[in-house]
């Protein structure tokens, strides 16, 4: 086995293959797979397995119950905003958000910062128009532009940002102060990655596939005063105050992404909450961001300092050539999917909830003997 790697990271995460780093979808921790394999069979009550759960059961539905309440209690949900449980991953949110909030306007405000924030915006634009208040396209998404300098048309319906860019490695810092315009965060790749200030949107939506369980299931939480005004075309799926009505019951959710979601949840309560994950996934990334700035050059974080993700860790090596290399060396070492998003190249490492800090230990001492061996 080459040097770094899982190899010392082993007796720590004895069970492990190895570490997997993509930014597509989280790894989940042991104590949950443990779970759900001894439900596996029979969870879903009177025989039922939990893959086959009937929406209609009283079973799931206290299940739905039970993972909303502790989704609540994790974040201090004020009883003004409601969960919705819906379909369609992120994107699909990108198409209801306009949908239900534009409330009769015909602009909304979008913050370019870097791959999602673009994908959001284009599809923002078969619905209304998109008033781009700030962009760092111009110093190629190396920064969250400075919230004093956002230009936001008056009358815009809202202000959308991405919390974290997946792509682009870069990170809010805080939610930026929109006034009175309510402030909706795609936060896909860092929702309960650290506590969150709700108050402070109107509107946040998050896949679970990264922090929070599996593919399928779409959190949505929402201020009340929002609900109730979609556009009359709006698909009935896609309607915050329809699926809020039915409490996201209106058609058959996806019950073993909410199955997992809540097991989830207890998870991030037992590793003491928030606060307790926010310092983790600080000391994770950081262990990473320090090899490479103390790497005399050999890697290198186009990000600036400041903005540098917490969950995606985007960074190159000097001598791209050796990219490849470095990959697959990793990759030889039990270090999966380092390689970085197609549209921004060079390397990430993804490290969201899931990831053990044994996981970062080893990926940092892959890229110290990796640039020892090649620089
Ligand atoms: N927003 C962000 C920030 C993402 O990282 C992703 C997926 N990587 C999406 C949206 C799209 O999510 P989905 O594929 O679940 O629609």
């Amino acid at each position: 086995m080459p040097e770094g790697g899982v190899s010392r990271a082993r007796t720590q995460a004895s069970r492990r293959a190895g570490f997997q780093f993509s930014a597509a979808a989280g790894p989940l921790p042991d104590a949950v797979l443990d779970r759900v394999q001894r439900e596996f069979r029979d969870g879903g009550g009177n025989g039922a397995s939990v893959l086959a759960l009937p929406f209609t059961s009283q079973v799931f539905r206290d299940l739905a119950a039970q993972a909303i309440a502790s989704l609540r209690t994790l974040l201090a949900i004020p009883e003004h905003y409601r969960v919705l449980f819906m379909h369609g991953g992120a994107s699909a949110q990108f198409a209801a958000v306009p949908l239900n909030l534009l409330h009769g306007r015909s602009t909304a405000a979008y913050v370019d910062t870097g791959y999602w924030s673009g994908k959001a915006m284009a599809e923002a634009r078969r619905f209304c128009t998109v008033n781009v208040a700030a962009s760092s396209a111009a110093t190629g998404y190396d920064r969250v532009p400075d919230p004093a300098q956002w230009r936001m048309k008056a009358g815009a319906a809202y202000c959308h940002i991405a919390s974290n860019e997946t792509a682009h490695g870069l990170q809010y810092r805080s939610p930026p102060h929109t006034g009175d315009v309510p402030l909706v965060a795609d936060m896909t790749s860092d929702f309960l990655t650290g506590p969150l200030d709700l108050q402070r949107f109107g509107l946040i939506y998050a896949g679970a596939q990264k922090n929070m369980g599996i593919a399928g299931l779409t959190v949505v939480i929402v201020r009340e005063d929002l609900l109730g005004r979609a556009h009359p075309c709006t698909p009935s799926v896609l309607d915050y105050g329809i699926q809020a009505k039915h409490s996201s019951l209106y058609n058959t959710p996806p019950t073993f992404a909410i199955y997992l979601a809540g097991l989830m949840f207890k998870w991030l309560h037992a590793q003491g909450g928030l606060t307790t994950m926010a310092e983790l996934n600080r000391r994770k990334s950081a262990r990473i961001y320090t090899v490479i700035e103390r790497s005399a050059g050999f890697y290198r974080c186009l990000v600036q300092p400041e903005w540098r993700s917490q969950v995606n860790v985007c960074f190159r090596l000097a001598n791209e050539t050796l990219t490849p290399m470095f990959i697959e060396a990793a990759q030889c070492a039990g270090l999966f999917h380092l390689a970085g998003h197609p549209n921004a190249g060079g390397v990430r490492a993804s490290l969201y909830n899931g990831m053990p800090e044994e996981g970062a230990e080893a990926l940092a001492r892959f890229m110290e003997a990796f640039a020892a061996r090649n620089a």
